[in-house]
């Protein structure tokens, strides 16, 4: 994006913060345990080549990513370790990711053979097992032909399986554990009936809510995404990474009676001063936010009225004595001794914050800070 583009909406992205947020995580890692930095989806919307800078400048040895796009932006920002795709890939996408070094999944007959056919493959894979319940993707080892499909795809591939992995549906430390023990089951069964050993391959489960539970766990990395982007524990010194800004671009004084919005569904009980806003859906800001929203001009919060356009919204600014145009409006984040946190734009926007920071980073520029 050229930098003499003026923005009217906007997201800032922390970059200081996911480092902070990097180096708590890191603090927390059990001895022995390590890190894989999940940067799927553009980092969780923040921009995969500049949070992989990040990631390299701290030594990480693995991240995880999901499509052959994020795999090249990794190894452009100089990622040289190792870079583990976190669910199945088509063939087409495997021999089109062998350039940049990916570690595949796998988790049927199928996959092992088009890898097996692959002969410029060269790269370890993952056998992912449907431990805790998941069902994606993993391979199922009580189903009637888990085991033997399982002793068919060690026998394929041998010792270029280097990982055996699963992922935990739930970070309930009751689910945790019930997930875990049954990890633990199938890895036995695994090291017992097969020819790979424990000393030779990496059991990895972990992800950003085991990383935080108190439920050991089986684990040898810790896959995360989350606590990077400052999503959880915030009593722990984790920050949210991104904010979500705009600027007004009118002030209008509408007497009351006036309806707003579309289908007229809000009217003004008293007559009021407006703010018409540069964002409305197409930048994130959703439709469903109607009537539950609120956003911080002057450090006040303010209610946002009527339904949502498509690229503005409308704020009653009566009560803030003095507002001008080009004022910042803050969606999420912090303005003065305001502040719009997680748990109230997650309860807006009623989805947990990884979907909402994926979406803003896709709909919107980004200004790294
Ligand atoms: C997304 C993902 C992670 C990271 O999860 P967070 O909760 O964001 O830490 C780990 N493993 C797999 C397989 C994933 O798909």
């Amino acid at each position: 994006m050229s930098s003499d583009v003026i923005h009217t909406a906007w997201c800032e992205i922390l970059t200081d913060r996911i480092a902070n947020n990097l180096s708590l995580a890191l603090s927390l890692l059990p001895e022995h345990a390590e890190f894989c930095a999940v940067l799927k989806a553009d980092a969780y919307g923040h921009g995969i080549a500049e949070v992989a800078a990040i990631v390299c400048e701290h030594r990480i040895k693995t991240v995880g990513i999901t499509s052959n796009a994020e795999a090249r932006l990794v190894r452009e920002a100089g990622f040289e370790g190792t870079i583990l795709r976190l669910r199945t890939a088509t063939p087409s996408e495997i021999a089109g990711a062998v350039a940049d070094r990916v570690q595949e999944q796998v988790s049927s007959l199928y996959t092992a053979e088009v890898i097996d056919s692959l002969t410029e493959h060269s790269e370890g894979v993952h056998l992912a097992i449907n431990a805790g319940g998941m069902s994606r993707d993993g391979l199922e080892l009580n189903e009637r032909d888990g085991h033997d499909t399982c002793q068919r795809i060690v026998d394929l591939l041998g010792d270029r399986i280097v990982g055996i992995c699963t992922h935990h549906p739930s970070g309930s430390e009751q689910d945790l554990q019930l997930s875990d023990q049954h990890f633990r089951s199938d890895l036995n069964w695994i090291f017992s009936n097969t020819a790979l050993k424990r000393e030779q391959v990496n059991v990895h489960a972990g992800s950003s809510l085991s990383l935080i539970s108190s439920t050991p766990i089986e684990t040898d990395f810790y896959r995360c995404g989350a606590i990077l982007y400052g999503i959880l524990k915030p009593e722990l010194g984790f920050e949210h990474t991104m904010q979500l800004k705009a600027q007004i671009t009118n002030i209008t004084t509408y007497p009351q009676g006036s309806t707003i919005g579309y289908d007229r569904t809000t009217t003004l009980t008293r007559d009021s001063r407006v703010a018409n806003i540069a964002l409305g859906y197409a930048n994130g800001f959703r439709r469903n936010y109607f009537g539950r929203s609120h956003v911080l001009i002057r450090g006040q919060l303010v209610p946002v009225l009527g339904k949502v356009s498509m690229n503005t919204i409308v704020a009653d600014v009566t009560d803030i004595p003095v507002v001008e145009v080009e004022d910042e409006v803050v969606i999420f984040g912090h303005q003065g001794t305001g502040k719009i946190d997680i748990k109230r734009i997650e309860m807006q926007a009623d989805t947990i914050m990884a979907d909402i920071y994926a979406e803003w980073g896709q709909r919107n520029p980004r200004v790294y800070i």
